[in-house]
């Protein structure tokens, strides 16, 4: 996969939130400012990703996509177009903090998910930095039938 990074404007959370699905390295916060998202795109090099025109137009030294439509499935769309991103790691990151996961053997998360859930599926992943714990289950599968990607398992 690509090395992109990118950082989301709160506006655009949904989007930013899903760009973490697919594996993608977002920066956000629901109460990132204009200036912290100018300073990490500087400072970590990542393509700003924003609905709000006067950030816009303070992105004239660091790379910065403006997001035109307020449906979060087609902003997907227009992200994975402009960088012509077709390769994807899906749940490889956690959703809450952007951490990579790291893979973990089941027995670890016995006591950590719901009996059924530990039941039921056979890949788990935990996020080093906050802790949760992440399956790869029918849940997973039917979320990205939600988005208009095709995603090769
Ligand atoms: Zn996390």
């Amino acid at each position: 996969m690509a090395d992109i990074k990118f950082v989301a404007d709160v506006m655009v959370g949904k989007l930013a939130r899903w760009l973490r699905v697919l594996g993608f390295d977002v920066a956000y916060s629901n109460a990132i400012g204009d200036d912290e998202i100018i300073r990490l795109a500087t400072s970590e090099n990542r393509i700003v990703l924003t609905r709000d025109r006067r950030l816009t137009t303070r992105c004239r030294d660091v790379p910065c996509l403006p997001i035109d439509s307020d449906d979060y499935k087609e902003q997907i769309s227009q992200v994975l177009s402009a960088f012509g991103l077709k390769e994807f790691n899906v749940f490889s990151r956690c959703l809450e903090c952007n951490t990579p996961l790291q893979q973990v053997d089941k027995d670890s998360v016995f006591e950590r998910v719901p009996p059924f859930i530990y039941l039921t599926q056979d890949r788990f992943a935990t996020c080093p930095t906050c802790s949760r714990v992440y399956w790869h289950g029918t849940h997973a599968v039917e979320m990205l039938k939600r988005i208009p990607v095709r995603i090769e398992d």
